[in-house]
């Protein structure tokens, strides 16, 4: 692409290393932006900036939150003693938006991929260790992706947790799950979580 303006170019650059976005929607999304007035642009920086300097982490669950605790951790209407891990908190608000969820959650922030260079030890697994230590949780719930990832941080967690004698669970992985459950619909994401069944006895090829 030849630019006939450096700043121009500049900016093309920066939204094109976004996922997904490639160098012609990027320099739509500029020239779009371009043409807005000026205060639409400072709100659309200013809420990225502010996003950036204050988003925080629940101290319980490592969702994102706008206080120390989440939303979900701080409801008394949730139930603190049923923990569903989740890879994300685009997992967090797909399983909430099938209502069919009353227990809390714990974030990883990831999967274990040694391809990837990412091991247990760059998750937050053993934060979940010790929320089983230091309460009294009476089921697990893993809720993890159906890919290869997704199994070995099963498999991982699984062998880490077993000896709290806590049931483990895993929502129901079949054909419907094509992947990511960001991507399954309420419907069958929501009828996998109440159908839940323990680890053991589905059968997960164990990597
Ligand atoms: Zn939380």
């Amino acid at each position: 692409m030849n630019f006939s303006s450096r700043l121009l170019e500049q900016a093309v650059d920066e939204f094109g290393r976004l996922p997904g976005v490639g160098k012609k929607t990027a320099l739509r999304l500029v020239l779009h932006l371009l043409k807005q007035p000026d205060a639409e642009v400072a709100r659309l920086t200013g809420a990225l900036t502010t996003l950036k300097e204050q988003i925080k982490y629940c101290q319980a669950c490592f969702n994102m939150a706008d206080h120390d605790l989440c939303e979900v951790c701080s409801s008394t209407k949730r139930d603190q003693q049923t923990i569903c891990v989740v890879e994300d908190t685009r997992d967090v608000m797909a399983i909430e938006n099938t209502n069919q969820y009353q227990g809390v959650y714990h974030v990883l922030g990831g999967l274990i991929s040694p391809m990837d260079g990412v091991g247990p030890s760059d998750l937050k697994i053993e934060a979940l260790v010790d929320r089983l230590k230091n309460n009294e949780i009476k089921e697990v719930i893993l809720a993890l992706s159906a890919t290869m990832e997704g199994d070995t941080t099963i498999f991982y967690l699984y062998r880490k947790l077993k000896d709290f004698n806590i049931p483990i669970t895993t929502i129901a992985r079949g054909i419907s799950f094509g992947g990511e459950l960001e991507y399954v619909d309420e419907v069958t994401l929501g009828r996998s979580i109440a159908t839940r069944v323990p680890y053991e006895r589905e059968g997960i090829k164990q990597p």
